[in-house]
């Protein structure tokens, strides 16, 4: 056999693994094409790794900045609805009086 074996290409994209290794293992051509291909998926392998580290801590960077948002937002929420903090800072949450407005017997502020 002078000319080279072409078959390698076609074997790796169109049939399943068994029948490229059959292949490979009686054809010096393919199976030096098949050491060459090895060197390039090993390659990719070792870049792989370098470009995941990355993208995992812009992940880790937008859940902190999620919960941040998210729980400070609800932190807000919840001291406008039940006066979170005006009750831990003076035991009982502030009326419209408290803050110096004059209101009526319903606790409303009074418009003259
Ligand atoms: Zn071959």
């Amino acid at each position: 056999m002078d000319k080279k074996c072409d078959k390698y290409e076609s074997l790796f994209i169109f049939s399943d693994e068994a029948t490229l290794m059959e292949h490979i293992a009686h054809c010096p051509d393919c199976r030096k094409e098949h050491e060459k291909m090895q060197k390039v998926s090993d390659l990719i392998k070792e870049v792989k790794d370098e470009y995941k580290r990355p993208k995992y801590l812009a992940l880790k960077v937008a859940c902190a900045l999620f919960l941040f948002i998210v729980g400070g937002v609800s932190v807000e929420m919840l001291d406008m609805r039940y006066g979170i903090l005006d009750t831990i800072k003076y035991g009982a949450p502030l009326t419209m009086e408290d803050l110096g407005f004059p209101t009526d017997s319903y606790g409303l502020i009074m418009v003259d």
